[in-house]
């Protein structure tokens, strides 16, 4: 009796444990570049998947210091996902081949470039980083358009479902309901930015085409004279005076850009400067892609309704 039930303990004890570390194996590890994109892996794998984001949603995201501890997260990724084109260029290919895990690298199962099948706007005719432009294959920041977000949240989907076909259904399911909701939630936010269709603003960076487009907005000139360049007191001097001709008043700029120049340029114009939320993440509050949305629509109505009064 004494052996059996000894026994007994021990099938018991592998029992519980069995399950608890077959559920650690299982879930899914996720890096990725943006915390956009951490979201939507999160909303489409749901307790399959831990994501960590490699840059913050208040950090420029061509610009990322490589940590070592990135590095390790790498190495122990399943998945890894990359806005592409050339917007993390200038650490992404580092960091990977720092970390020697095969399954991430371009062509790997686990590597996802989240642009695939994404309409890319200002695609140049040639290449090149002669003029400091950082925008050599497209505009990169496409996930500032909810129609873009469905492609991506697509996207990363398949290769869920690539990687862990047996919860296929799950993470359609969960597409399905992510989906739902961004489409309806546009169609609001579109409605509240309608009496402004076609207004003319100015942008400190080039990182907002998609968002012009997905919200009927003209986007009339940029602080930065090309994409990565910061403005010299003589393009601010034009700025200035194309905003004064063409009665431009709002100035659209990103969390991590100083606010000096934009700041000068609207005191000159009688403007209002915008920090729009360029990432999940890019303020207190901003966890989600609705948040994001929700939160540049608000701005945007309140800064033209200020500039009208
Ligand atoms: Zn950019």
């Amino acid at each position: 009796m004494k052996r059996r039930g000894l026994t007994g303990c021990i099938i018991l004890t592998l029992f519980l444990l069995v399950p608890s570390r077959a559920a650690a194996q299982e879930k899914l590890r996720i890096v990725t570049t943006l915390p956009d994109l951490a979201y939507l892996a999160n909303e489409i794998g749901g307790d399959l998947v831990e994501t960590f984001s490699i840059a913050t949603g208040y950090q420029n995201p061509h610009f990322v210091d490589p940590k070592p501890s990135y590095i390790l997260k790498l190495t122990r990724a399943d998945m890894f996902i990359t806005v592409g084109l050339d917007l993390e260029l200038g650490w992404v290919p580092a960091l990977l081949n720092s970390a020697r895990n095969s399954r991430i690298q371009p062509g790997g199962e686990g590597y996802v470039d989240a642009s695939i099948d994404v309409p890319l706007l200002e695609v140049p005719t040639r290449a090149s980083r002669e003029e400091g432009d950082i925008h050599i294959f497209g505009n990169p920041h496409y996930w500032l358009d909810p129609d873009r977000v469905q492609i991506v949240a697509r996207n990363i989907t398949k290769a869920l479902n690539r990687l862990l076909p047996a919860n296929k259904s799950q993470f359609d399911e969960n597409l399905e309901h992510f989906s739902t909701r961004l489409d309806s939630l546009y169609v609001e936010w579109k409605e509240r930015m309608e009496p402004y269709r076609g207004a003319h603003i100015v942008a400190y960076h080039n990182q907002w085409p998609y968002f012009e487009e997905a919200f009927g907005l003209d986007i009339a000139d940029f602080l930065e004279p090309k994409p990565g360049i910061p403005p010299t007191p003589s393009q601010l001097a034009l700025i200035i005076r194309h905003m004064q001709q063409d009665n431009l008043k709002v100035l659209i700029i990103a969390p991590y850009y100083k606010q000096d120049a934009a700041n000068l340029v609207v005191s000159r114009v009688n403007g209002v400067v915008v920090p729009l939320a360029s990432s999940v993440g890019a303020y207190d509050g901003i966890d989600t892609v609705f948040d994001l949305f929700d939160y540049n629509v608000e701005l945007m109505v309140n800064a033209f309704e200020s500039a009208t009064e």
